[in-house]
């Protein structure tokens, strides 16, 4: 007998066929009785009856419990009162493990904490199994339109030797005689990538030593960060509008049934297209003042100033021009007005805040090595990153685009713990 996946049910309508997965639920109505089944990629209801089934498998009446391991044969029904549209009779049950202790997650509501430390078997319920599969459809997206725009992955290291920008959110580990530090971000690296492949990008876990407890902050999070040489600001901001068009478009095609699980509203989804607004920090500060509230013109925006600013608009916004001393010592400052960086930051709508943070960078050799002095840094460690400012240096851009806060956007999770498997936070190293 052919062994199938739920998803893949309405090809199989009046096949007996087999089923491998685990018990999400069972119930008694009258003399027959239900199992729902679970393999993952789907819920579907299997209708035990007597003398249809067998009598072994018809006596687990009332035996099953919440997650005990199952193969199950019988005919696709197509039955649209069912999850998934479709019903399996039951021919034969085979229990391939009996669970004794029960299942710590029940239907029943539990705190996030509890689920929390419970991770690993907390990603068996339906609303996890959702977000994983648009966060998994949200990296394969990224990738597929970085590979189809003639983008080379180059994978940036983990392990880097030297802390570029200072230390106070950098992981220090042992490395033989000496420290390393983890990754912060790939993009030095890509700028290396981008002079010798034009265009280039890396896609991995970044670390950060987030003291903040935010609901967007984790210690370990995923970045897609692309570089590309012979752009400047404006071309950048268009390839990062592009990117996101595309990914929030590859969701809405995909992944209906998981956004359905979710409850999420499509409607602001849906009115993902380019352009999307782009405003400069000045403006964004005086959106800020116009509602009323203060603001100290010079500072980064917390995630309440986002969302003030995003409310004014459907679509994700960008904002770019910001002022130099609060931005890295890489970015390039605007010809006309060198108090401002060529920055821009993307924020999400609907209050899930930035999403992006990129820019053009510096590419002149001797305003960078000003730059890496007046930032108070060693030029040592620099030595192979301002070659690429002294070997046909072109102007070049590029972001960085977090995984968990698009994903948490896309699903409308307030909080980014869940949308990666296993959330690393300052309080959170296990499971
Ligand atoms: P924020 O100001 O929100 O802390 P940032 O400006 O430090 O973010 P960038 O250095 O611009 O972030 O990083 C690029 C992107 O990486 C951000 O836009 C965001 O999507 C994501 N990101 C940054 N820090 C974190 C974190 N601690 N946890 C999850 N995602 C993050
Ligand atoms: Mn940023």
């Amino acid at each position: 007998m052919k062994t199938v996946l739920i998803k893949d049910l309405k090809d199989y309508e009046g096949k007996d066929v087999q089923l491998r997965g685990w018990v999400y639920n069972t119930r008694k109505v009258g003399k027959i009785w239900f199992v729902i089944l679970r393999d993952g990629t789907g819920l579907l209801q299997g209708v035990v009856v007597k003398g249809e089934s067998s009598d072994e498998s018809f006596d687990l009446k009332q035996k099953l419990n919440q997650e005990d391991s199952i193969i199950i044969n019988g005919c696709v029904k197509k039955e649209d009162r069912s999850v998934g549209g479709y019903e399996l009779s039951v021919k034969d049950i085979q229990v391939v493990q009996h669970v004794s202790d029960e299942f710590p997650i029940s239907p029943k509501e539990h705190g996030t904490d509890f689920l929390m430390s419970n991770r690993h078997l907390w990603l068996r319920s339906k609303r996890q199994n959702a977000i994983m599969r648009i966060r998994h459809q949200t990296a394969r997206a990224i990738r597929d339109f970085f590979d189809m725009n003639s983008f080379t992955l180059i994978d940036s290291p983990i392990f880097t030797g030297n802390a570029v920008e200072g230390t106070t959110t950098l992981f220090e580990v042992d490395y033989f005689e000496r420290s390393a530090y983890l990754t912060q971000s790939g993009q030095l690296y890509q700028e290396a990538g981008a002079t010798a492949f034009g265009r280039t990008y890396c896609f991995g876990p970044t670390f950060r030593a987030e003291k903040s407890k935010t609901r967007r902050h984790l210690t370990e999070f995923w970045m897609a960060e692309p570089e590309m040489a012979y752009v400047e600001l404006e071309e950048n901001m268009v390839w990062a509008e592009n990117l996101i068009c595309y990914v929030i478009d590859h969701i809405l095609k995909i992944c209906d049934d998981e956004l359905n699980t979710l409850d999420r509203d499509t409607v602001l989804l849906k009115a993902v297209k380019p352009p999307f607004p782009k405003i400069t920090y000045d403006e964004a500060v005086e959106i800020i003042e116009n509602s009323g509230k203060k603001f100290n013109y010079g500072t980064d925006f917390g995630a309440p100033d986002e969302t003030l600013i995003s409310q004014n608009f459907e679509k994700p916004i960008m904002i770019h021009n910001w002022p130099s001393d609060i931005k890295a010592f890489y970015m390039k400052r605007n010809k006309n007005n060198n108090d401002l960086a060529l920055g821009f930051d993307m924020i999400a709508p609907e209050g899930y805040g930035e999403i992006i943070g990129g820019g053009q960078r510096e590419d002149d050799l001797d305003i960078l090595i000003d730059r890496i002095r007046h930032h108070d840094l060693p030029l040592e460690p620099f030595k192979w990153y301002l070659d690429l400012r002294k070997y046909g240096s072109v102007p070049h851009s590029g972001f960085g685009l977090g995984l968990e806060r698009t994903v948490a956007w896309i699903c409308g999770t307030r909080h980014i713990r869940e949308t990666i498997p296993f959330p690393r936070t300052m309080s959170r190293l296990e499971p």
